[in-house]
């Protein structure tokens, strides 16, 4: 059996993030945190790959070089479409960036560990018992013991359930995915991502996507839908339907839940507390890259005060996040989307939001000027 005071749950952006911030705060950490993580970097990851500067800002707290050593797309243009209508979003920074999440998360790794973060892989946690002085976590090589278990496991991991109450707080977006070599009709102009809006009138609670990506040096591009799925009584959307109509030449794609975030929900228990989609994606926009490596920030101030107050109840952790700027930005996206997605299939109110998003990007747009 392996003791430690923190065991970190997950490997990606938010169980790397909490272990980077927790040693950027004080090296002696090195000896006393882990990570498992079930699978090996690089490992498969179905996502967008758009980093927003929620999460870069983060990494350059942490002495991150940007823009990082990896293939990436600036997008400094957004095109939010509704019917024929178009919302043009200009920027003089990146609005976000758009990696391969493999490539991201296996550097993210690499650098944890040259850092001193002590990750072991190919090691998956099957279960956790609380003890009398924290947590039994049980895994597939062993058991371990840890005074704080941080639940970094993502959307499908098993810390949630441990800590929300799926009756009250069980909201899940779908997402359907796939990446191809940029087709030759594709008119996207450089540096510019599309959301397209049109569907919302057919029941989708969301948007299809289209991401500018750099691989394996030649333009390719990553093409998604996005159902929120924040009015659960309303009919389902046709995602595979819908998809193919918006890309008609797109491959067969491949599908990922996410547990969206909510203000109201619970996000630790004594010993144990959650960071990134373990406690919930952005429900707007299904955003969690950045979020998460904000999260492990805030989770690595909160451990760090447990352990000098030996107080490991964790009762402050839901209000130091909601006062963060991550929480202010994810209650405000859970507020947006909580109306936008119930009122939009409406023409009357789905008018409105679009004259506010057009106010909004010209305002934006004036000030880039
Ligand atoms: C199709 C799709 C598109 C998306 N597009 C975007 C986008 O463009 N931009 C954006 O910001 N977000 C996007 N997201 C959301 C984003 O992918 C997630 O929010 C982000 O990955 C959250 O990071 P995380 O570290 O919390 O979880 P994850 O990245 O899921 O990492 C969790 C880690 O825990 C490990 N793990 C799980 N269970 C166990 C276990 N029992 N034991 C040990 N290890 C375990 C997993 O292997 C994994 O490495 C998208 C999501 C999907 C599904």
């Amino acid at each position: 059996m392996t003791t430690v005071d923190v065991l970190i749950i997950g490997g990606g952006p938010a169980g790397l993030s909490a272990a980077l911030h927790l040693l950027h705060a004080d090296p002696r950490w090195a000896a006393r945190l882990l990570v498992l993580e079930k699978a090996h970097h690089p490992r498969p990851k179905l996502c967008g790959g758009g980093l927003t500067p929620i999460g870069k800002n983060a990494l350059r707290r942490l002495g991150f070089p940007w823009p990082l050593p990896l293939l990436q797309v600036p997008v400094f243009t957004g095109r939010f479409v509704n019917g024929g209508d178009v919302v043009t979003l200009q920027s003089a920074e990146p609005l976000f960036t758009v990696f391969h999440r493999p490539e991201l998360d296996a550097y993210l790794a690499a650098e944890a560990r040259r850092r001193g973060v002590m990750l072991q892989e190919g090691v998956a946690v099957r279960r956790l018992l609380p003890a009398p002085e924290g947590w039994r976590v049980l895994t597939d090589a062993g058991e371990y013991r840890a005074r704080v278990v941080v639940g970094a496991d993502g959307s499908r991991g098993i810390t949630r359930n441990a800590v929300i109450d799926r009756r009250r707080h069980h909201a899940a977006a779908r997402l359907l995915e796939s990446i191809t070599p940029a087709p030759e009709d594709d008119r996207l102009p450089p540096n510019t991502a599309c959301f397209d809006f049109s569907a919302v009138r057919r029941g989708l609670q969301g948007y299809t996507w289209r991401f500018p990506l750099r691989l394996r040096n030649a333009p390719y591009r990553n093409r998604g839908i996005y159902d929120a799925r924040i009015a659960r009584k309303a009919p389902k959307a046709p995602l595979p339907a819908l998809l193919r109509e918006a890309f008609p030449d797109l491959p067969p794609p491949q599908g990922h839940p996410i547990h969206l975030f909510s203000p109201f929900q619970r996000l630790a228990r004594p010993g144990l507390l959650l960071v990134g989609d373990a406690a919930g994606a952005d429900p707007l926009f299904g955003e969690g890259i950045g979020p998460a490596l904000a999260f492990g920030e805030i989770a690595a101030a909160a451990i760090a005060a447990a352990f000098r107050r030996n107080d490991f109840a964790f009762r402050g952790y839901r209000r130091r996040l909601l006062a963060s700027p991550l929480g202010r930005y994810l209650t405000l996206r859970w507020a947006v989307a909580w109306w936008a997605y119930r009122l939009a299939p409406h023409r009357a109110p789905r008018r409105v939001i679009w004259w506010i998003a057009h106010a909004l990007a010209a305002y934006a747009n004036f000030r880039t000027r």
